[in-house]
């Protein structure tokens, strides 16, 4: 199977001003073209250092992607260095000059001399064209004597290695809308190998290392692979099959991904994009059920993220961020004796605050969190990190249901982590009620 790498050329990238999303976008494409990418370098913008990691690169691998360092300026340097490593003279491509200059044309600009740089390209190598921004990569399929200068040679049937350069710019837009008009296209036909089908397995209320011991004896497959991740409060099991087609990897790793949601029951809440919002969005649309939300500990967050799912206005009718005690009695109801007996942070007052917004919504669930996010305002009694949270459920008959959840978090986490703690089990509370009451009844 054909070996690829990356190369990300900005010094930018290496002190860390720039995340790298370039390199991560096109290891998930080679992926799924069933490339093996087993180096992605980074490396600044200097002349030396290049040249070492294009040489390097191109000795141990079958295909070098470069991104970044295409643009006009002097520490634009990736067609300069590759045209250096194989003595390459470098020449206009005066259709990609005519362009770029049209380009300023129409906004009427003249073009800066520095551009025309942009248009250069060595002999040998083809254009990559960049269908979204104003300079195009190249595609160079290295010869045998191009070869030869970095130290590699025919096999003994005289055969030579296939080995292709691509550059694409760094803009992620440029890269990604040339990889999947030329690029991917090129690859699939000259190394096509199989494809790499993965899909993760999100989890809620298991730890990485639960899990892990949960499914210890998938962990050790080859074809599918198993392989535990942890996220930000919850966690993912990445299922991967390798076969000559995504169908065909499909079939392999469903067997895995039916016992894998077999064995973790509610745990797993969905897979790939799927959010705990997304979740309880999709549960409550599909039972035409409204909610509102009380919020206090977490300012809007769960508010935030449940608005942050398309259609929500079909389930979501009032979200209130009641900070204040003035504001908990004004809107919701919350009695000033309650207040005084138990305090703002207690299980009585995340209930009066669920029953409250329910009531004052007209919604079928009312959802309430009250707590300390710190890292002041704790007491001995009342420590950072302790939250209340309470869903208030309607009844076509008889009392509201009711199901409350304490977390005790400790002030170690900081107040950002304590918030989407509690905003994590507060959509999940809402997703047990919805998948089945019972689950939150323990
Ligand atoms: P340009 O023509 O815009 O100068 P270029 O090929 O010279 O393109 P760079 O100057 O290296 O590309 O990067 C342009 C911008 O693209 C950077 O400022 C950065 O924001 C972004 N970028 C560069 N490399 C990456 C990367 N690996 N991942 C994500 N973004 C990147």
């Amino acid at each position: 199977m054909a070996k690829a790498e990356v190369l990300c050329i900005g010094t930018e990238l290496l002190l860390g001003d720039v995340l790298d999303t370039n390199s991560q976008y096109l290891a998930q494409q080679l992926a799924l073209l069933g490339l093996n990418c087993f180096y992605r370098v980074t490396v600044g913008d200097n002349v030396g250092r290049i040249l070492d990691c294009i040489v390097t690169a191109l000795r141990r691998s079958d295909i070098l992607i470069t991104s970044g360092g295409l643009g006009p300026t002097a520490d634009d340097l990736t067609t300069e260095c590759l045209a250096q490593v194989f003595n390459a003279p470098l020449e206009t491509d005066q259709q990609v000059l005519a362009f770029i200059e049209s380009l300023f044309a129409a906004r009427n600009i003249k073009m800066p001399k520095t551009n025309a740089k942009q248009a250069l390209r060595p002999r040998g190598a083809d254009i990559l064209p960049n269908p979204v921004g104003t300079a195009p990569g190249m595609i160079w399929r290295l010869g045998p004597e191009e070869l030869a200068l970095i130290g590699i040679e025919a096999d003994q049937s005289g055969q030579w290695p296939v080995k292709t350069i691509l550059t694409f710019p760094g803009v992620p837009r440029e890269l990604k809308g040339m990889w999947e008009e030329t690029a991917r296209g090129y690859l699939e036909k000259t190394y096509a190998g199989g494809t790499i089908w993965s899909t993760e397995l999100k989890h809620y209320g298991i730890g990485e290392s639960a899990l892990a011991e949960k499914f210890a004896h998938l962990l050790d497959l080859a074809n599918p692979s198993v392989a535990p991740y942890a996220g930000n409060w919850e966690c993912r099991l990445r299922v991967a099959a390798k076969a000559n087609s995504v169908v065909e990897a499909q079939a392999l790793a469903q067997p895995v991904i039916d016992e894998i949601k077999a064995g973790s029951g509610v745990t797993c809440y969905g897979h790939d994009g799927d959010t705990l919002e997304s979740v309880v969005g999709e549960l409550l649309s599909a039972q035409r059920l409204t909610i509102a939300l009380a919020e206090s500990c977490t300012g809007g967050l769960i508010s935030e993220r449940l608005t942050g799912i398309p259609g929500s206005s079909r389930y979501i009718m009032l979200n209130a961020v009641t900070y204040s005690a003035e504001a908990k009695q004004k809107l919701l109801g919350v009695s000033a004796e309650l207040l005084a007996a138990h305090g703002a942070v207690s299980p009585e007052c995340a209930k009066a605050m669920a029953e409250g917004i329910r009531a004052v919504s007209g919604c079928d669930i009312g959802l309430s969190v009250t707590g300390i996010a710190g890292p002041d305002g704790g007491s001995e009694e009342k420590p950072v990190g302790l939250v209340y949270l309470g869903l208030s459920v309607g009844q076509k008959t008889g009392e509201p249901l009711y199901f409350a959840r304490t977390l005790r978090l400790g002030k170690r986490l900081g107040r950002n982590e304590i918030r989407w703690r509690t905003a994590q089990e507060a959509l999940n509370m809402v997703r047990l009620y919805l998948i089945s009451p019972e689950h939150l009844s323990v």
